[in-house]
């Protein structure tokens, strides 16, 4: 996202006063939109959203928009340094195994700094609440000293899991992630998801990315074996073979309401039924997937199986911007028959839930964080208002 006279504020009640905030227009969720709208707040909590104007001191934020913070809900922080150094269009394969020297090659301090400048980009692009991956476990700290609100997932790939302890807090918590089915061996992601249940935090994997994995899954041998086998991983000792990555993961039991399936791009209406009745929740990340995979997820069908996407931007190891407006707009551009409202619930209160955050934030209601974006743009009506929000310079 460029920068400019638009950028949305984040606004952030920190103190226990009450307060009330006004603007042009409140759009509290994808149904409710309020013209010349108030948000009293207390002890940090919303109280009441509504046109009639509350008696007490005004906060005047302008004539645009108040409108929930975004949620990124799912990225790699500590590949930011990655940025423009990765191929394309040699395949996937190769992309991983370039990441990987890369990564190795510009250092741990390298990869932090770049992370913590990623953070101030997310904040100034209206990101308030992530699901962060890491792999090197090397952004908890950095996410704890920042405003950033959400989960940090430590990935597994491989084998073996270390002792881990999944925590929930009340500003980033700490989960596990499996890496993917075609990286992590059944047992490895079934002890991983295990370890989760207790916490009440959600569970992240990647899933049916990659042609090479669905190659792998379904016939235990192919171009991606014989990857894992460089890297010393005989990946033809594990029980799969003859289903679909997401097939796969249903069997092994990690599907379910606290499960977040990231991609699904090769999956077909089957999957997608299989994902739907698992009630797991779905993040796409478009962009990442255009560049990496020539290939788009299809919303519609996920829509019409009644999977409700979140939207993450993956890393910019693979795609411009963490922003989640220009992942919003990415979206609007490529699916025209999608409708705004959708794609605002998809950037907002889907990527809430999917992170287990929505008694927190994804809509503007009582109880929930005094939290809001102003975006300050000049509506005219109500129709065009989240045409406006998404497509905004
Ligand atoms: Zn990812």
């Amino acid at each position: 996202m460029s920068f400019s006279k638009n950028n949305p504020v984040l606004i952030s009640a920190d103190s226990q006063a009450s307060q009330i905030h006004h603007a042009g227009w409140i759009v509290a969720d994808e149904n409710t939109v309020i013209k010349d709208g108030y948000i009293e707040v207390e002890n940090q909590k919303i109280i009441h959203v509504s046109s009639d104007r509350p008696k007490g001191k005004i906060i005047d934020q302008g004539p645009g928009i108040l409108m929930p913070p975004l949620v990124n809900t799912h990225l790699h922080l500590e590949l930011s340094a990655l940025k423009n150094l990765l191929p394309f269009d040699q395949g996937f394969r190769h992309w991983v195994k370039v990441l990987l020297e890369k990564r190795e090659q510009l250092g741990k301090e390298n990869l932090i700094s770049a992370a913590e400048q990623a953070i101030q980009t997310l904040i100034t692009a209206g990101v308030l609440f992530v699901g962060d991956i890491s792999t090197l476990n090397i952004t908890k700290k950095i996410l704890e000293n920042s405003a950033l609100r959400g989960i940090c997932f430590h990935e597994f790939l491989g084998t073996r899991m270390d002792d881990f302890k999944c925590e929930k807090k009340k500003e980033i918590s700490i989960s596990v992630a499996g890496h993917a089915p075609h990286s992590s061996s059944p047992q490895l992601l079934t002890a991983l998801k295990q370890n989760t249940r207790a916490s009440g935090v959600p569970f992240s994997i990647h899933v049916a990315e990659s042609e090479d994995e669905s190659v792998f899954i379904r016939d235990k041998k192919g171009g991606w074996a014989d990857f894992l086998l460089s890297r010393g991983i005989d990946g033809s000792k594990w029980e799969i073979g003859g289903k679909t990555p997401v097939a796969h993961l249903k069997s092994l039991g990690i599907l379910d309401s606290d499960t977040i399936a990231v991609h699904v791009l090769n999956a077909d209406v089957n999957d997608m039924q299989i994902m739907a009745r698992s009630n797991a929740h779905v993040c796409i990340c478009p962009r990442s997937n255009l560049n990496l995979h020539r290939k788009l997820p299809d919303i519609p069908m996920m829509i019409s199986c009644g999977i409700f996407p979140a939207l993450g931007t993956d890393s910019l190891a693979s795609c411009d911007s963490l922003s989640i407006f220009d992942e919003m707009k990415f979206i609007r551009q490529h699916y025209p028959d999608l409708s705004c409202e959708m794609i605002f619930s998809m950037a907002t209160i889907n990527g809430a839930r999917a992170l287990k955050l929505d008694l927190q934030t994804g809509t503007l209601a009582p109880d929930k964080n005094a939290q809001f974006l102003y975006l300050p743009l000049d509506v005219k009506h109500k129709k065009n208002i989240f045409q406006e929000i998404i497509c905004h310079e």
